[in-house]
């Protein structure tokens, strides 16, 4: 079975996002919202390349998705790979558009299709 290997879920507003993230760093999140069994359902995963707190708090006002995981990354590689690694594990999630995009300045591929 697909796993995220990110800590939550966690309520997706300022204040948990405040108490849970500590340090400033890239990471990897998925948005989504717990279901009656309380499996957590991924609408969306992203990634931040330098600070995943600030871009969940973008999302808290921005996200109709009541929930969020998270993970730090080592590097923005790393994240680049695992936000992929994510879109694919879960079948392209509903709120996710395109696929993953690389940062402008790198020649980095998808490490599951190769796009
Ligand atoms: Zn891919």
């Amino acid at each position: 079975m697909a796993t995220l290997d990110m800590k939550g879920p966690f309520a997706l507003n300022d204040a948990t996002i405040d108490k849970i993230i500590l340090k400033e760093s890239a990471g990897n999140y998925a948005l989504g919202q717990t279901n009656d069994k309380d499996v957590f359902i991924v609408s969306y995963v992203g990634r931040s390349d330098s600070d995943v707190k600030q871009r969940l708090k973008h999302w808290a006002k921005n996200s109709k998705r009541p929930m969020f995981k998270y993970s730090y990354a080592t590097s923005p590689k790393t994240a680049f790979e695992k936000e992929c690694k994510n879109y694919h594990d879960f079948d392209e999630p509903a709120d996710n558009d395109i696929h993953p995009d690389k940062p402008d300045n790198s020649s980095w591929s998808c490490p599951v299709c190769s796009c």
